[in-house]
């Protein structure tokens, strides 16, 4: 690997798809509520439109599928289902590998953040305790943080201004598509995680540094970057 995190002083990491295996949740919750509003998203659909906040991911699909947006208040109705829907899903389970890589990170003092385009409260307090020592909620971008979610630039930015350190200082993990577009449109070097089912074409085309297949991966890899 000729890329090099020698010169980083801040590691950010998305969420979902990153630090909890919680996409394929996230899936089926999309597919079910979709399904009852006369739309289709198949899984294919949900990886792909992945960081996009509810909002948005709802007009796309029903522009495609019914050739007009949705209302507000459809939005709100069908984001509420998906959201009723995933809370009765089986808890999520931590990504393998992915607390390797926050204590290697840590060890090698860089700055840990935490910049995911979820609204989900019990997977933001969830967070603190499974990545206990490392993340608090002052390090954490959320939805409640921003107005212009992935793939705006805007959460990225924040976490920089957070970390108190330039782009040029820092590096992103991502899994998806649209937050791969968001970190290097904030001008951060990205280490594109392929841990769904998507191909890596489409992860290459928002132009990653490196793209690895599992936090393992990078857990395994994550010292010689470092040196
Ligand atoms: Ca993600």
């Amino acid at each position: 690997m000729s890329f090099s995190l020698k010169n980083k002083s801040a590691i950010l990491f998305d969420m979902d798809g990153v630090l909890y295996d919680s996409m394929p949740n996230h899936s089926k919750a999309w597919s079910l509520a979709m399904e009852k509003y006369g739309m289709h998203m198949s899984q294919h659909d949900v990886y792909l439109n992945e960081g996009a906040t509810g909002h948005d991911t709802i007009v796309n699909v029903s522009i495609r599928d019914r050739g007009c947006e949705a209302s507000d208040s459809e939005i709100d109705e069908i984001y509420g289902y998906k959201a009723q829907l995933f809370r009765t899903m089986p808890e999520a389970r931590v990504m393998p590998g992915a607390q390797e890589v926050f204590r290697k990170a840590a060890a090698a003092g860089l700055k840990i953040l935490i910049v995911t385009g979820s609204g989900q409260k019990n997977l933001i307090e969830r967070v603190q305790r499974d990545y206990n020592g490392y993340i608090t909620r002052d390090r954490m971008v959320t939805a409640f943080e921003v107005t212009r979610g992935k793939p705006f630039p805007d959460p990225y930015l924040k976490g920089l201004e957070i970390a108190g350190v330039p782009a040029s200082q820092a590096v992103v993990v991502e899994n998806a598509p649209l937050g791969i577009r968001a970190s290097v449109a904030a001008g951060i070097d990205t280490i594109a995680v392929n841990t769904g089912p998507l191909e890596d074409d489409i992860l290459l085309a928002e132009k990653p540094v490196l793209l690895l297949h599992s936090m393992q991966e990078l857990a395994d890899n994550l010292n010689s970057l470092l040196a």
